[in-house]
């Protein structure tokens, strides 16, 4: 009997992966009504984890999208809290898969930042991820219900949401474009495009793409060198994309959009923080609309690579200034609970249990 209900629900169409439009497509074709569709998918915004729970809609409508649909579930199995406020949860889905999402509460409100996939295949030298085996990518739905579930197990309001945990957003390009445009809709979870933030390694081909999707997303992308030599050594995908690609791709993307890309450039000793790196850096730029960010790395467990000292990091940015470059240094937050920039995971991998259900 357990074994036919998997089977009828691996048929069943995952429905919150499903923009507003073709969930109205395929309800037209049933030859129900459009604000069925809506009803719906205002129900799904609001994190409904059953058809039972759409107490608006006949029962009869009720049992009829249950043999079509499925809604899919997760679970928190764990979470942790910074000495910062950042909070840090370890969240299970239906096949056993894990990712890790953090939350961290501004005053201007309250950001998720949420993994993409399962794993990570880009391997970066700094990062935490690169020590995990890349075994799938997230549905749309299950980038989404990191989300809701962190909203509603916290009972706040999500103000912004930002593609950076686990794994490399446009390597599962078609997933994080529906999920923009759910997570968007007016009639769903509204939620400012301007508030939603993605970040890339440099997929040059997938940069172009998305400025052509005319999104209103903010852009960011991990930078790291202006040197082909470092950055293929710390990071391969620039061997496959190199810094003249990414360049040409980001151009492209600030004529097509005319928005600024967020560079987030991870401050190494002595490996890249040299005046000639900063020059560069604002060669690299030159032309181009943009912001940077460096970055403290963070520490990680088996990490060979180590951060510039803070002094080393301001003074790398006032080189930068005098070459006119608009530049911050981030705050580290969470690092205590290895929910920072690359770090999640990292403890999990360590053989840590999950113990506390919520
Ligand atoms: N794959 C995407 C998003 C995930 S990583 C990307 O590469 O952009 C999110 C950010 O954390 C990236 O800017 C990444 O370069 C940065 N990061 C990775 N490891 C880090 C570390 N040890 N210290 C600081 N930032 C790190």
């Amino acid at each position: 009997m357990q074994e036919i209900n998997n089977n009828n629900n691996k048929i069943k169409k995952d429905i919150k992966s499903m923009t507003l439009e073709e969930i109205i497509e395929d309800f037209i074709s049933f030859g129900l009504k459009k604000y069925k569709a809506e009803q719906v998918f205002r129900w799904l915004a609001n994190f409904a984890c059953s058809f039972d729970e759409m107490t608006d809609l006949s029962k009869d409508l009720r049992e009829f999208l249950n043999k079509k649909y499925k809604i899919i579930s997760a679970k928190i199995i764990k979470k942790e809290i910074s000495q910062d406020g950042t909070k840090k949860f370890a969240i299970i889905f239906e096949d056993g898969a894990i990712v890790e999402s953090v939350l961290m509460q501004y005053k201007f409100g309250n950001s998720v930042c949420v993994s993409t996939q399962v794993g990570c295949k880009m391997r970066c030298k700094f990062c935490a991820n690169s020590e995990l085996n890349f075994s799938r990518n997230l549905s749309a739905s299950e980038i989404l219900t990191q989300v809701q579930i962190i909203s509603k197990i916290e009972n706040i309001n999500i103000s912004n949401i930002t593609l950076m945990g686990i794994g490399e957003p446009f390597d599962n390009y078609e997933n994080i474009i529906k999920f923009i445009k759910i997570a968007t809709c007016q009639k769903g979870m509204n939620i400012g495009a301007r508030r939603i933030s993605v970040s890339t390694c440099g997929l040059a081909d997938k940069i172009k793409k998305f400025a052509d999707e005319n999104l209103s997303v903010t852009l960011s992308v991990s930078l790291h060198s202006a040197k082909n030599d470092l950055r293929s050594d710390i990071m391969p995908i620039n061997q496959a994309y190199d810094l003249e690609k990414l360049r040409e791709a980001c151009i492209y993307y600030n004529k097509k959009t005319n928005k600024r890309i967020s560079f987030e450039y991870i401050m190494l000793n002595n490996l890249n923080d040299s005046k000639l790196d900063a020059e560069l850096l604002a060669k690299f730029l030159k032309n181009m609309i943009f912001h940077v960010n460096l970055i403290p790395a963070n520490k990680l467990k088996s990490g060979v690579l180590i951060s510039s000292p803070i002094e080393k990091i301001h003074i790398f940015a006032n080189w930068l200034m005098n070459l006119g470059i608009n530049v911050t240094v981030r705050r580290t937050l969470g690092s205590d609970i290895s929910a920072s920039c690359g770090q999640l995971m990292a403890k999990t991998i360590g053989g840590k249990n999950f113990e506390s259900n919520i």
